[in-house]
């Protein structure tokens, strides 16, 4: 089933997988993909995502690798026989670590989108310097980002914030995945520079990352539908 020209991907941040399947089966696998993250995968393995491709849906599983760069290649790889539609890197495990994964996927010629992390959102410029960056956060993460382009990765994982800079430094293709969406009727909650669906897709964003404001609504298709409806689709 690949049909989907849908930049919405929502995140099924639970902690177990009868749970996260619940979510899942009040979801549309035609007008979503869903992201799979570190807590899920730890207390479920494999088992999710072979019961979330058994619904039709296609996964972005948000492990964020970072290590050696055989790792690396050999945990991608792994990722991409479990049939996951994106898997993502740490962009600072370097040049060699990236290559080393674009190029195990390319050997087993597998088709999962491999995308990077730049600078956590959560890092502010004094968190940078005392691992031993001097500078703005925007500056890493364009030099990440650009260092990702090169090292073959279809994109990265930003802010939407960071989308309109990095459309200008990496062009439209490279992928621009981004959470800290928060539509018009929502807030209260722990994200604080948020976007709208439609100022982020204004800015660049390829894909949204939308969690809790589907996830919790009382009808999460129709907080779907509301959002598909902001970015026109
Ligand atoms: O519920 P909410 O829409 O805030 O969920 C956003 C998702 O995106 C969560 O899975 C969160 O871990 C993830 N994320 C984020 N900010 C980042 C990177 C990932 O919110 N910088």
């Amino acid at each position: 089933m690949s049909r989907l020209d849908t930049p919405l991907i929502i995140a099924l941040d639970y902690s177990n997988l009868d749970q996260a399947l619940a979510m899942a089966d009040r979801l549309d696998p035609t007008r979503c993909r869903v992201k799979v993250g570190k807590e899920l995968f730890t207390r479920s393995g494999p088992q999710v995502l072979e019961a979330l491709h058994a619904r039709g849906f296609e996964v972005f599983l948000d492990l964020k690798f970072h290590d050696i760069p055989n790792t690396v290649a050999g945990a991608v790889e792994a990722a991409a026989d479990h049939g996951v539609w994106m898997v993502n890197v740490h962009a600072g495990g370097g040049r060699r670590m990236m290559e080393a994964a674009r190029e195990r996927l390319e050997k087993r010629r597998l088709a999962t989108h491999l995308i990077a992390v730049t600078v956590l959102t959560s890092m502010a410029r004094e968190d940078l310097a005392e691992v031993g960056v001097d500078d703005e956060p925007l500056s890493q993460v364009e030099r990440l980002a650009v260092l990702s382009q090169l090292s073959g990765m279809d994109g990265v994982v930003c802010s939407a914030q960071e989308a309109a800079a990095l459309r200008t430094v990496c062009g439209d293709v490279f992928l621009k995945v981004t959470p800290g969406i928060r539509p018009n009727a929502s807030h209260g909650d722990d994200q604080r520079r948020t976007l709208t669906p439609a100022h982020a897709r204004e800015a660049g964003s390829t894909h949204l990352v939308i969690g809790r404001p589907v996830t919790q609504a009382s009808d999460p298709m129709m907080a779907l539908a509301a959002i598909e409806q902001e970015i026109c689709l």
